[in-house]
């Protein structure tokens, strides 16, 4: 299969050399080649968007908004279509892809409501005869960075705002995943949106590093790592480009002595094993009081024991492999480290069985330890992968201590029935993300979405009115109101005028 650009309107070839292998990550099978595009080509992109600019962020919105709508019937029509691409290059599980596809469907409806939410505001009478106003305007070219773990959440939080308030766009997917979108944009290309609208180009950073000096690139955003954000928080910063860059994430679950205890173990199941463990809300760090530690760990390990692990594409496994061979190798190399480190190795999933047809699959198992500290590499670093660290801690102050000490911030959750552990849960938690009694606190696309610390380095999170805030800018008139038959001098007589006009 041949990944393509798509610039201008136009799916575009790359150089036949300058490929980088797909790979199926259930089975290691080629799927297709992956352009690596040029600064050169990064720039056509931002070029084309720029002159789309001109005249989609003129288009009357009703107009730009039947867009938005074909976009979101597009997805439910092809629901099953888009997961199954997810399912096969990210390898995230079917029932998973079909729940990303459905999220995104919500977030498209959210962006259905974008004419509510631009409305500006207008205060009459700050002098005489003169009015203020303001107006959420476009900014021009946004350009935004995918990760592979969410091929359709971040087209989602990214692209259906942008261009619905007025802006362009040029979209960089993970080389890892590219495939959600191709055809994502094969659907966005049949509904005729105006070429340059949507641009998107395929390759690594040479891509992105060509945006920070480009003149035509307003504002950037991004969804991966850390060191990632934290490199285009330089470019963006250096360049005053607008940024909006979620980082990494390594989240804590909080289990208190009132535990719901079967709905605990089942929600850290899904939670930490969930995506293989490849999920920036993934609750990796357990912290149980000492009065639950026991019967935690028993169950934890028993329940992980059963966790089944196979091709993305089938449904009667509860897990999928993770990316490729480079982030297996990663996450092996982390629970040597566990080991080294003296943690108990309670389950390990190094290796484990699966059937011969997927075994050039990159699979690891559920792994568990206990007797985890909070000064462990294993408890501090994303791993990003089935992994899960159990720690005991004596009551809710030294939970909120270990939550507090991670140097990313994004999620955090409590398991408890008790209304004072709850409240101060989320009050003291150092998180952008609360979760009560749930194990993945990802809010719904009403709402913002991002963390804080490491885990979000820009101006904004994303989803909810926070988006809007992001992709436009809030442009303010002062308007003096001149009567043609009277002139103005009663006005220029009013001192109120000299201080409007002040600064
Ligand atoms: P990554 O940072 O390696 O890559 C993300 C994207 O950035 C890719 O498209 C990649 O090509 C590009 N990139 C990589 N290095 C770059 C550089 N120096 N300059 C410019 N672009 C660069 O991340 P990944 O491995 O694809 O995704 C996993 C990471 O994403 C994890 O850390 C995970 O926590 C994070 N993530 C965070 C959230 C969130 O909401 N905070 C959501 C999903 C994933």
């Amino acid at each position: 299969m041949k990944i393509r650009n798509y610039i201008n309107g136009q799916w575009v070839d790359s150089p036949e050399c300058n490929t980088q292998p797909l790979l199926n990550p259930s089975d290691g099978a080629l799927i297709g080649e992956v352009p690596m595009s040029s600064f050169e080509q990064s720039r056509e992109a931002t070029f084309a968007a720029a002159e789309a600019f001109q005249s989609w962020s003129k288009l009357p919105l009703p107009k730009r908004m039947g867009f938005i709508f074909k976009m979101h019937q597009a997805m439910v029509d092809n629901h099953e279509m888009l997961a199954e691409s997810i399912a096969l290059d990210q390898a995230k599980h079917i029932a998973e892809a079909r729940g990303e596809v459905q999220r995104v469907i919500e977030i498209v409806q959210m962006a259905c409501t974008i004419p509510a939410l631009i409305q500006g505001e207008t205060i009459n009478g700050i002098a005489t005869n003169i009015h203020g106003r303001v107006i959420k305007a476009p900014l021009g070219v946004f350009c935004g960075v995918a990760p592979f773990n969410f091929p359709a959440l971040v087209f989602g939080w990214f692209i259906p705002f942008a261009i619905a308030t007025g802006n362009t766009f040029v979209y960089k997917p993970s080389s890892d995943s590219p495939l959600f979108m191709q055809r994502m944009m094969q659907l966005i290309h049949d509904m005729e949106l105006p070429a340059g609208v949507v641009n998107i180009i395929h390759g690594d950073r040479t891509v992105v590093e060509a945006w920070y000096e480009d003149d035509n690139v307003a504002g950037m955003c991004l969804v991966g790592s850390t060191p990632t954000a934290k490199a285009m928080a330089e470019g963006c910063g250096r360049n005053g480009k607008k940024a909006m860059l979620l980082g990494g994430a390594k989240n804590s679950l909080v289990v208190m002595e009132d535990a719901p205890m079967d709905l605990l173990i089942e929600n850290i199941l899904i939670s930490g094993y969930g995506s293989a463990g490849q999920r920036c809300l993934a609750s990796s760090n357990i912290i149980a009081v000492s009065q639950v530690y026991d019967e935690v760990v028993e169950r934890l390990v028993e329940a992980s024991k059963g966790v089944t692990v196979g091709s993305a594409m089938n449904p009667d496994v509860f897990m999928g492999p993770v990316i490729n061979a480079r982030a297996k190798q990663s996450i092996e190399q982390y629970i040597q480290i566990g080991v080294d480190e003296g943690a108990t190795l309670a389950l390990d999933g190094r290796n484990p069985a699966v059937a011969e047809e997927i075994s050039n699959g990159f699979y690891v198992g559920p792994t568990v330890f206990t007797d985890a500290k909070p000064c462990m590499r294993i408890v501090e670093e994303e791993i990003f992968g089935p992994v899960i660290s159990v720690m005991k801690v004596g009551c809710i102050n030294a939970a909120l201590r270990v939550v507090n000490a991670q140097k990313m911030g994004n999620g955090a959750c409590i398991f408890t029935q008790n209304n004072y552990y709850t409240e101060k849960f989320i009050e003291d938690a150092d998180v952008g993300m609360i979760g009560v009694n749930v194990g993945v606190c990802a809010p719904h696309p009403y709402l913002p979405f991002g963390g804080i610390k490491g885990s979000l380095v820009g101006n904004n999170k994303v989803q909810g009115k926070d988006a809007i805030d992001f992709f436009t800018h809030n442009k303010t008139a002062t308007i003096r109101i001149v009567d043609p038959e009277g002139g103005t001098s009663a006005a220029s007589k009013d001192n109120s005028v000299r201080s409007c006009v002040a600064g």
